[in-house]
């Protein structure tokens, strides 16, 4: 039988505990989807209001030089790079995870011209199989798509397929994929490996290097925390750079930007990545996220995340016995920060669950979904939000019509 106080011990004993107070959460509620939008850095308001009123106001187009504004996207590459294993200069922060994926979808068909697949899995993030399908219809149709179902990926990797791409992991279900396993495994087949790391940087230990991935991308507003709509990223390995041709040609991927040549020639390395004007004002907090998160050992952020996704799902049986079926994989080393439960009126129950300030989210048709954010959530909040699904459930207030009502974010 787990206890309230027992949690507050393990508060206390938390070395990522510090962290909670770098964020402004609001009072009265326990939140558990950071993985699909991360909390406000307190650094952050006060950074903006800077860089608007001195940066942007006094310093005007100078603060392009003087401010630094020109190398910022690189300045947080690296940053990121340092949270997923990669060099120095392989990580550009650009664009959205959507656009990323089109570009080095594109990059990966260009550097193996004699095939035709692209292998995905059919419970991959959408955004993901849409881009795809829709680079592949650009191209003439002469691209086909195949997609594994969970657990067949390699099944479906042949000597036609110019690349596979994954998410790390799953957002549906936080299962993860084993890198470097599957990377090499599809390598053996000629195929280039693409990453999708929404649900991995700032989350789960990510070693791209290591795993010798060709390609990956990932989200800034997430484990990041750079706010609503926050830049991407994308990572090529270094010794790609050379040969990358990516599908998007701006003039701040030129060479020589300030040259204002007629003819495209890409700048050096990953530099060609960035491809028009970045996006200062949503750089600007995911350089305080990325910050943040580069200070937390993601050995301690880790081991913390799986000890709460654990008892977060022991808590609830303890509370709701029978009421749900766990989804996310019972294998530590198989999932990611979250956890993934099924139950029928899954929507309603979430939507009730919110109603009483624990903020989870739901995933069709019939998951929710409860993010795991180390350097936020306490494990006395944990006990909060299973003793109030709880009380739901035993009370069955999900079922007031009002939870039942569809809106346009789940
Ligand atoms: C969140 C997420 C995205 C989001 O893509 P955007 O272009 O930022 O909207 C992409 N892929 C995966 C796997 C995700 O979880």
């Amino acid at each position: 039988m787990l206890t309230r106080a027992a949690l507050e011990q393990l508060d206390r004993d938390d070395p990522l505990a510090p962290f909670r107070g770098r964020f402004a959460l609001p009072p009265g509620v326990v939140y558990l989807d950071g993985n699909s939008l991360g909390p406000l850095p307190r650094a952050t308001p006060g950074r903006i209001a800077e860089v608007v009123a001195r940066e942007w106001g006094e310093g005007l187009i100078r603060s392009w030089n003087d401010a630094g504004w020109i190398d910022l996207a690189t300045r947080v590459g690296d940053g990121i790079a340092q949270l997923v294993g990669a060099a120095p200069g392989s990580v550009a922060v650009a664009d959205s995870t959507s656009v990323n994926l089109f570009k080095l979808l594109g990059a990966a068909l260009t550097l193996r011209p004699g095939r035709r697949v692209i292998v995905s899995e059919r419970d991959n993030f959408p955004t993901d199989l849409y881009v795809a399908q829709g680079l592949a219809a650009f191209l003439g149709g002469r691209h086909a798509i195949r997609l594994a179902e969970p657990g067949g990926v390699m099944d479906a990797v042949g000597d036609d397929t110019a690349v596979v791409m994954l998410s790390h992991v799953n957002y549906r279900t936080g299962a993860m994929h084993d890198m470097a396993a599957v990377t090499r495994a599809a390598q053996e087949r000629g195929a280039l490996v693409l990453w999708d790391l929404a649900h991995s940087a700032g989350a789960v230990p990510v070693d791209l290097s290591a795993a010798d991935a060709d390609f990956a991308v990932g989200c800034g507003y997430k484990f990041l925390n750079g706010g609503p709509g926050a830049p991407a990223f994308l990572y090529v390995a270094p010794h790609l750079h050379a040969g990358l041709r990516l599908p998007i040609t701006g003039w701040l991927g030129h060479a020589a930007p300030f040259a204002f040549e007629v003819e495209y020639r890409p700048a050096p390395g990953l530099a060609q990545a960035v491809v028009g004007t970045p996006p200062i004002l949503s750089l600007v907090p995911l350089e305080v996220g990325v910050g943040l998160a580069l200070e937390a050992p993601l050995s301690d952020v880790r081991a913390k995340s799986l000890r709460q996704v654990a008892l977060l799902a022991a808590l609830i049986e303890q509370a709701a016995p029978g009421a749900f079926r766990r989804v996310t994989p019972d294998v530590p080393a198989r999932h990611g920060s979250q956890l993934c439960l099924s139950h029928p009126d899954a929507y309603a129950v979430m939507q009730a669950l919110i109603d009483q300030g624990v903020i989870g989210d739901f995933r069709a048709p019939d998951i929710l979904r409860f993010g795991i954010t180390p350097l936020t959530l306490s494990y006395a909040e944990l006990w909060d939000a299973a003793a109030a699904l709880g009380v739901i459930m035993a009370e069955g207030a999900w079922r007031d019509p009002r939870f039942a009502v569809r809106r346009a974010v789940t």
